[in-house]
């Protein structure tokens, strides 16, 4: 199994860039764009098979070292560090989305960063500013793995601000970022409808239909899911309950 390890970037409090306020006061800070993607595409990674270690769970800060130190000790086959951009501090128009790697990268590491941005470009249609080496980030030149530091748009650009504040350009940036490692390693990506099929709701709101006859199920205590009451149930299961149902078997 593949091992990828998830940086989220910055610590919620500290460090970490922010837009400018938006119209209506709200300011976000770089971390909470970071960190949402960086849970979107664990989730993503882990559907295709990929074992995932985030590297800074932490409710504060973790420093840029622990993170490097549990990549390394864990072994983890490359390092992802989420992050959003920003020039200046007031709205501008620097714009796109760009991947950073270490200044004497090895050739996986930049074939990694080429995967990436070409995926990230394509799925969010945004402007592609390439790969770009450094040897001044810590997480890119203490990591023993390739590792690649993504810039998903920029916080100081009023259209990407609203982007990098939207659920769905997120999970977009999410797909990308899975996509480019799916294509690094050679593992088939599963578009959103095959993943459908293989979702798993977890409670009766969730259910797109026989609501009715799972919450008769849970109430008679026949089905009682997990102990945080999560039950589970694929597509599949749930139609064999609706039959069943309509059969007056249950
Ligand atoms: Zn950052």
């Amino acid at each position: 199994m593949y091992y990828v390890a998830i940086d989220d970037g910055h610590g919620g409090e500290t460090a970490g860039k922010r837009t400018p306020p938006f119209a209506d006061g709200f300011v976000m800070g770089e971390n909470m764009y970071n960190d949402a993607v960086g849970k979107l595409l664990g989730e993503l990674l882990k559907k295709h098979g990929f074992g995932v270690l985030f590297v800074a769970q932490e409710e504060g800060d973790t420093s840029l070292q622990t993170r490097v130190e549990r990549a390394n000790a864990e072994k983890a086959d490359i390092y992802i560090s989420i992050h959003a951009n920003a020039y200046g501090n007031s709205w501008n128009s620097a714009s796109g989305i760009e991947s950073w790697i270490y200044s004497n990268a090895d050739e996986k590491t930049e074939r990694l960063a080429n995967c990436i941005q070409k995926a990230l470009v394509e799925e969010t249609g945004r402007r592609n500013r390439g790969v770009k080496k450094s040897n001044q980030l810590y997480v890119l030149n203490s990591t023993k793995m390739p590792a690649v530091l993504v810039e998903g748009g920029f916080m100081t650009n009023f259209e990407e601000a609203e982007l990098l504040r939207s659920e769905a350009y997120r999970r977009k940036c999410a797909v990308g970022i899975c996509k480019g490692i799916c294509s690094y390693f050679g593992v088939a990506y599963m578009e959103k409808e095959e993943e459908d099929d293989m979702k798993r709701y977890q409670t009766i709101a969730e259910l797109p239909y026989g609501k009715e006859v799972m919450e008769k199920l849970v109430k008679e205590g026949a089905i009682q899911g997990d102990e945080k009451g999560r039950l589970n149930l694929s597509e599949d299961m749930l139609r064999i309950f609706v039959i069943l149902d309509r059969k007056n078997i249950l």
